[in-house]
């Protein structure tokens, strides 16, 4: 009898509790912005979900929102929970997503227009994004997920910077959301494997 699928990794990101539906001049500039890099009309998004439950990283436990809400929040304009997210940032560009649209969007080009619009913010350097995708991408290669602690102290000993984001640090230790010790997921070699595959794919 054949495996049933494992579900959809649930929503671990912080997200805005309250959201006010009239942009601000900040959050049209960041739609505005993602739709002139991207070319797409994310507005067409009916939420039907298609993209994320195709999303092979997704589904390794790696993204902390899914690309459905990723594109959700930028309708909004949440510039801070889209940007802050791990999904952005991990987000494999295989366009899985892309071909499942059925209204056409190319989720994972709005995705990378996301990644452009931080970095023209200067909100990260292109040295900093390599630092935490080598980081994550051993974390979830050795444990299966991601095991917070561990990426907090590689990508410090990389950047030598002890003392930025120490305050986040303190908050998700007292929240329970930094463990200590890592905690290693049954299915570690098959999320390798998964892992394997997407990086063959985007050799290509
Ligand atoms: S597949 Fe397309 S329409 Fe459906 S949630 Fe994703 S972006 Fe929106
Ligand atoms: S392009 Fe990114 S969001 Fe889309 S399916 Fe691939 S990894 Fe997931």
């Amino acid at each position: 009898m054949s495996k049933a699928p494992e579900a959809i990794t649930p929503l671990k990101a912080e997200l805005p509790k309250k959201l006010d539906l009239k942009l601000s001049e900040e959050q049209q500039k960041f739609l505005a912005k993602v739709i002139e890099i991207s070319g797409q009309n994310v507005n067409l998004c009916f939420q039907c979900k298609k993209c994320s439950a195709g999303c092979p990283v997704l589904a390794t436990g790696a993204m902390d929102i899914t690309p459905t809400q990723v594109i959700h929040l930028i309708r909004l304009g949440q510039v801070e929970p889209v940007l802050n997210s791990h999904t952005v940032w991990v987000c494999a560009s295989c366009e899985t997503c892309t071909t499942r649209c059925p209204q056409g969007v190319d989720i994972a080009k709005v995705i990378d227009a996301s990644r452009n619009y931080a970095k023209q913010l200067g909100k990260i350097a292109e040295d900093q994004i390599n630092i935490f995708l080598d980081a994550f991408m051993k974390s979830i290669e050795k444990h299966g997920r991601l095991y917070e602690m561990g990426l907090a102290i590689n990508i410090k000993m990389k950047t030598k910077e002890w003392m930025r984001d120490r305050k986040l640090g303190a908050d998700m230790f007292m929240k329970g959301k930094l463990k200590v010790f890592p905690h290693n997921t049954k299915n570690a070699k098959e999320v390798r494997e998964m892992l394997q595959k997407i990086k063959e794919m985007d050799s290509k």
